[in-house]
């Protein structure tokens, strides 16, 4: 499947019902490129004082005129928010999709996509490398509940082919790139083979971003996304979505979102409009800094850096899948495994003075930590389980040489030690 380069096939985005009559939104937006619609959709100025910037609709109700005379279909901010709707719109552009959801973490979009999806006795296969949070929802709380979950190795097309030959599911998920080693699955080749079984195809997106992958376009039929990370892009909010063309599990989804009510405040809704008006900016500085730091770790000596995880480097397993699938970059996130041990990764994240210690990924600013001590510690002992020298950067916007020379003396103080 090509795609021109971040460019999604929809060119019209056809208004979600629900933010038809919202004052702050467009209701049929259509440019070609997605920068374009970054920043143009679902943002039109205030009708009342002509305010450019969607305003932070910081109420939880609204006046009726009148019983249930709604003011274009607005009642209680669970329910609807019209900072919400410019949100949900304008990422919904982006993505070249018809709807899209927003709530108040990745996780809350995760369980209510699965919660309106899945009933129990009905089989979920798992990617063997997918986000810990999203296993332990799976493997805690919907198997308890009576779904069986399996886990394979998704990016073998073959072992998934020979899965669903041998049970009934209902769901395949699947995240690419994958979190910490960067796993490249073929969504195309993935969806062919679950429609063909009619089991549906979910995307983890929140690595790539809308900006470098568009999965609806290779045929997934829903994606999610924890907007904390690149749509959000400045570590300052926890955001997630559901985004979707099919008007059955949009319907579903927003039953149950305002049913269980996980929606994000009309703040959190304001700050992830202002991230998504640059994530294609942003992204693209994420891949080239990324790339080069991959480049340079990979060009040290074998005896200190023992193998670089990143899916724009050519010894990556999945390059040539990632070169086809994701346009414009490959993503801001590196991995990293140290020959001198676990002992050493944990010194070497302790040395860098730019690269923050700390959990999550997507931001301005790089971070870096070692999974298998801590986003990935609740995974140990499963087939989740990852590398204990291995550590994971999120490479962040700053200048690329003052980045590569924090973590050139950061090795060599761990070398010294
Ligand atoms: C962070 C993350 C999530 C969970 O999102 P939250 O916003 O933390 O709830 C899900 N999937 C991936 C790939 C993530 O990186």
């Amino acid at each position: 499947m090509t795609t021109p380069a971040a460019t999604p096939a929809a060119a019209t985005v056809a208004s979600n019902p629900a933010n038809a009559t919202n004052p702050a939104a467009a209701t049929d937006f259509s440019a070609d490129a997605l920068a374009t619609r970054a920043i143009h959709a679902g943002q039109t100025p205030d009708p009342t004082t002509g305010a450019v910037v969607t305003p932070i609709y910081m109420t939880s109700t609204f006046k009726q005129d009148g019983v249930l005379g709604l003011r274009g279909g607005h009642d209680y901010s669970r329910s609807i928010n019209p900072t919400r709707t410019s949100f949900d719109e304008q990422l919904a552009a982006v993505e070249g999709a018809k709807y899209a959801l927003s709530f108040s973490s990745g996780l809350a979009a995760i369980d209510v996509l699965l919660r309106s999806t899945l009933r129990p006795g009905d089989n979920v296969l798992l990617g063997d490398d997918v986000y810990g949070g999203t296993y332990r929802l799976l493997s805690k709380v919907f198997v308890p509940w009576g779904v069986g979950l399996d886990v394979v190795d998704i990016t073998d097309t073959a072992a998934v082919s020979a899965a669903l030959e041998s049970k009934d599911y209902k769901v395949i998920w699947v995240e690419t790139p994958s979190n910490p080693l960067l796993n490249i699955t073929d969504i195309a080749a993935t969806a062919a083979v679950a429609h063909a079984h009619g089991v549906k195809v979910v995307v983890d997106n929140t690595f790539a971003s809308p900006a470098l992958q568009h999965p609806l376009d290779e045929g997934a039929d829903a994606v999610v996304y924890s907007t904390t990370k690149y749509i959000g892009g400045h570590s300052d909010i926890v955001g997630g979505a559901i985004v979707v063309n099919d008007e059955e599990t949009r319907e579903k989804a927003a039953f149950l979102q305002n049913a269980a009510g996980a929606v994000p405040s009309p703040f959190d809704s304001w700050l992830e409009i202002r991230g998504l008006k640059t994530l294609d900016l942003r992204v693209r500085r994420h891949s080239a800094n990324a790339l080069k730091i991959a480049q340079w770790l990979e060009s040290q000596p074998r005896d200190v850096v023992e193998r670089v995880w990143y899916p724009g480097l050519e010894s990556h397993p999945g390059h040539e899948i990632a070169a086809r699938q994701m346009h414009g970059g490959f993503g801001g996130v590196v991995s990293v495994q140290l020959a001198a041990g676990a002992e050493a990764a944990k010194r070497f994240v302790d040395h860098t003075r730019l690269f923050t210690l700390a959990e999550s990924l997507g931001g301005v600013e790089s971070l870096i930590e070692v999974p298998a001590a801590m986003t990935h510690a609740s995974v140990s002992g499963t087939t989740l389980q990852v590398p204990a020298n291995l550590v994971r950067i999120s490479v962040g916007i700053e200048g690329v040489d003052d980045l590569i020379a924090d973590l050139d003396q950061a090795l060599a103080a761990v070398s010294a030690q």
